[in-house]
Formats: C-alpha cells, sequence, structure tokens
C-alpha cells in the first residue's frame, strides 16, 4: 500500500543517499524507492521449543521458524509473546539462521553477541544453540541492557549471560570465542522504510562516523577471536562504505579470509560488491528491511593454545522440586543469586578474566533464600528447565490479567510459590495465600496497556 502522507518519491530521501543509490542500482532503483514508501512487513522468529501451535502464516525462506505476519498486532498483551514463544523481528535480519546452519562450528561453540540490545539476533543464536555452548550477549550502552536481558529470560535456555562492556574490554579476553558477531551500529539505512527518524538523522558525514566507529570496534574485538573462528560483520543499512569496506578493511589488516556461503537464488539474496563473499537483503528483492552481512575467517595460526581455565563456580543445593531432569547444576558467583548454567557457561566466565567485571546477568537465576524460605525468580519460570508438571494452568484472560499485575487465583492444593502457566508455557509465579495471591511478574515486565475490547486473538489465528 502506498503511503499517502509521502507525496514525491524524488524529495524524501536525502539527496546523497538517493543519488548513490540510483548509481548503486540502476534500473532496479525505482522499485527500490517505492517500496520503501510501503508499509514495513511485520515478521516474527518462532521459538523452536516453545511455540506449539498449529499455524498456516507465510514462511521465511531463509528460516524455518520465520513467518510473515499479515498486520502488526499488539504484541505486549500476548501472553505468549510474553512467556517466549516468539520475537518480532523483521525478516532481513533472520537471515543470520541461515548462516548459522552453514558455519562449520563446534557443537558446543562459544558464541559471543558484541552489539546484541534489544537482542534480536541473541534470541536468535540461542534458537540456534538449543542450550549448547555459551553465548554471551553484550551491550556497551548500559540503559539498553534491561531490555536485552528481558528477551533473553523470555527464550529460557541456561547457556547465556550479559555483559556490559567496551568492545575494547572484550577484546582483552584473547581467542575465547568460536564466533562473535558484530550486528554494528549504523547508518540505518535499511530502516527508513520502517523508522523515519532514520532518514532524517542521515548524512554523509553520518556514514562517515558510523564506518569509522565499526572499524575500531572490529579492530578491538578481534583479538578475542580464536584461530579458526569466525566473525560475522553485520549492519542495517546499504552503503559500501560501512559494509564491504568494513570486511575489505578486516581482510587486509588481520590474519583472515572471506568465507563464502551458498544461499538459494529464489531468495533474491544479492551478493555485495567483489572481492568480499557477503550479501544483502535489499527491501525491493525480499519484502524485507535492509540488511547486509559478511563473514570471516580467522587463519589458525597454530601457536597460541585456547585458553583453558578452570571452573571456578561454587555449586550449592536449592530446591529442587521445580527443577526437570535436563537442568543443568546450579552456580553461584560472587554476590549473585544461585543461577542454572550449563557446562560451556560455567568455564566461559573465569575466562573472561578482567572483563567478569562487566557481567551484568549469566545463567537463570534460581531465586533467593529470605529467612528460611526460598523465593524464585520469574527467570526460572521461563526456564525451558521448569518442570512441566509443577504449574498452575491458567486461561488466556487469567494470563493477560497476571501479566498485567494482578492476583490471579488458580486453584492448589497447598498455600505457596507456584509457577503458572499458559498453554503449557512457564509465565511466573504467585505465592498462593489461599484466599488471595500475591503476583511476582516484574513490575518492568509488566503490560502497561490494559487490552480494551477484551483479550486479544493469537495473530496465527485465522
Ligand atoms: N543486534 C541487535 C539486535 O539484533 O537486536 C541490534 C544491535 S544495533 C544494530 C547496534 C547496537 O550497538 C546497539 O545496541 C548500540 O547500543 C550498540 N553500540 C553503539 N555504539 C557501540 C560501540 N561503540 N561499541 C559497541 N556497540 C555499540
Amino acid at each position: 500500500m502506498l503511503n499517502p502522507t509521502r507525496l514525491s518519491l524524488r524529495m524524501q530521501w536525502p539527496e546523497a543517499f538517493y543519488q548513490r543509490v540510483l548509481s548503486r542500482l540502476g534500473l532496479e532503483a525505482a522499485s527500490f524507492f517505492t517500496v520503501l514508501d510501503t508499509e514495513p512487513v511485520t515478521a516474527v522468529n518462532l521459538h523452536p521449543l516453545k511455540f506449539n501451535a498449529p499455524m498456516t502464516l507465510a514462511e521465511i525462506p531463509w528460516n524455518p521458524y520465520g513467518r510473515i505476519l499479515s498486520e502488526r498486532p499488539a504484541f505486549f498483551l500476548d501472553p505468549w509473546w510474553h512467556a517466549g514463544a516468539y520475537y518480532p523481528q523483521e525478516s532481513g535480519s533472520q537471515l543470520l539462521a541461515a548462516v548459522l546452519e552453514q558455519l562449520p562450528v563446534p557443537e558446543e561453540p562459544i558464541m559471543l553477541d558484541l552489539c546484541a540490545a534489544p537482542g534480536g539476533k541473541s534470541v536468535l543464536i540461542s534458537n540456534f544453540l538449543q542450550g549448547r555452548g555459551a553465548l554471551l550477549s553484550n551491550e556497551v550502552i548500559r540503559k539498553r541492557v534491561p531490555v536485552l536481558y528481558e528477551n533473553l529470560a523470555r527464550n529460557g535456555f541456561a547457556n547465556n549471560a550479559i555483559s556490559n562492556l567496551d568492545p575494547k574490554e572484550l577484546g582483552n579476553c584473547t581467542e575465547l570465542f568460536d564466533l562473535i558477531f558484530v550486528d554494528a551500529p549504523c547508518s540505518g539505512e535499511g530502516m527508513f522504510r520502517k523508522h523515519a527518524q532514520a532518514s532524517e538523522q542521515w548524512s554523509p558525514d553520518l556514514v562517515e562516523f558510523c564506518a569509522l566507529r565499526q572499524q575500531r570496534i572490529l579492530s578491538d574485538i578481534w583479538p578475542a577471536l580464536k584461530p579458526g573462528g569466525f566473525l560475522v560483520y553485520s549492519t542495517c543499512t546499504l552503503n559500501e562504505t560501512e559494509n564491504e569496506d568494513n570486511l575489505r578493511f578486516l581482510l587486509q589488516q588481520a590474519d583472515a579470509e572471506a568465507v563464502d556461503l551458498k544461499f538459494p537464488t529464489s531468495w533474491n539474496i544479492e551478493p555485495g560488491t567483489a572481492p568480499t563473499a557477503c550479501w544483502y537483503s535489499w527491501p525491493h528483492k525480499t519484502g524485507s528491511e535492509g540488511f547486509f552481512l559478511g563473514i570471516v575467517q580467522k587463519r589458525a595460526s597454530g601457536d597460541k593454545g585456547i585458553l583453558e581455565k578452570p571452573i571456578s563456580l561454587a555449586k550449592i543445593n536449592l530446591p529442587q522440586q521445580w527443577l526437570s531432569e535436563s537442568a543443568p547444576p546450579p552456580h553461584v558467583r560472587h554476590k549473585e543469586q544461585p543461577a542454572l548454567m550449563n557446562a560451556a557457561l560455567a568455564s566461559l566466565l573465569p575466562s573472561l578474566g578482567t572483563a567478569q567485571h562487566g557481567i551484568q546477568h549469566a545463567g537463570t537465576p534460581l531465586g533467593e533464600w529470605i529467612g528460611n524460605k526460598f523465593k524464585p525468580a520469574p527467570e526460572l519460570a521461563l526456564s525451558l528447565h521448569l518442570r512441566a508438571d509443577c504449574s498452575l494452568p491458567l486461561n488466556l484472560s487469567q494470563a493477560v490479567a497476571f501479566l498485567c499485575g494482578d492476583g490471579v487465583l488458580p486453584e492448589a492444593e497447598t498455600q505457596g510459590w507456584y509457577p503458572l502457566s499458559y498453554e503449557g508455557l512457564g509465565l511466573g509465579w504467585i505465592n498462593h495465600l489461599g484466599k488471595r495471591s500475591n503476583n511476582a511478574w516484574p513490575r518492568a515486565w509488566r503490560i502497561r496497556q490494559r487490552p480494551s475490547g477484551g483479550v486479544p486473538v493469537p495473530f496465527w489465528q485465522p
């Protein structure tokens, strides 16, 4: 649908951007600008273990869990979203799923998502790992950490930690990661359709500024990549300066080689300019927002060993009644709540050395002892290691009421803490007091705008 508030295709984009696209795309430029003038497409990435409803929505060819929606629903009113059953993510970014499928990484890889907030790529990576290996999701801007944490807590795996560090500090963790994702801050040309302010803020100077910042980020983090490891570089912008040129910079400056992948031609993913192997999802070709991605591999020098550090986290005893048999053993970090961590994450943390001070969250918190009573953590209800048969089921209106912070009172045999579930997915906790209950869904995660006109219909139902 053409946007009637935009009158002239020629006038609405910054002139320098318009001219560059024209010279790059030639005759295709007209369809590019026409698509930029339509409403953005809404897409979701389904959780491979949590989403369990039959549906017939259009698939995204490069991600078996990607779906296209016909309109944008109010996700924040949907208990399935709160329970981590899916993550709204534009389709081009989901190309990362096809990259992960093709890269030859170890069975238990140690991965870093360097520029991670709000967490779309981390959720996708975490869904790929499904609890294998470890994923450190880093965000340098502190106030963006809570949303990142919220999204990963919903995902429910115990192999994830979150840090708030400058890339340089993580770069000191020499040769630690098998795979590093740099989804770099960029000039955002690929977001012009979705966010009007992206084109208002754009300028040729911004492109130059971003390119230099990206080079600094790449140089800073490069030492942290293991020999033989892969660095996946992506942006949501469409210019060579921030994209191909930065991959060339890496190939010239570092001991690296480009990694070529194969995507079916029917996907319409376009190669970038030579000599590096890299790809674009152009809006007029794929329907997505603009997205760029390239991969380099660090040559195996063979002379530096991979740092193996002993696990130094203390194991402790905790109430086990809520944990499934698959749950990894709980660990405690200094001054932190006990948390479920798989072995790879538990050994990654000490390997970070001095960068450990930037860790904000690690694993799935279990809760805390208050006197002789254990208060479970909200994240445990969202965990995939919660025992399936210990929760009290809610219907849709009860689930929405709970997510709004109301006291709900499902039937329970005894008083005490209970996890609640909706459609079999763990949601949050109540302390059942017999005639009333205390709602322990975190204030910051609550639905703030109550649904008007009843509870929402799930978007996948026809
Ligand atoms: N990967 C995220 C996702 O999929 O949801 C989006 C990342 S966004 C494109 C880029 C991120 O880089 C932002 O969260 C931003 O705060 C962060 N950032 C900004 N400046 C940075 C810097 N100098 N070093 C590292 N990250 C930076």
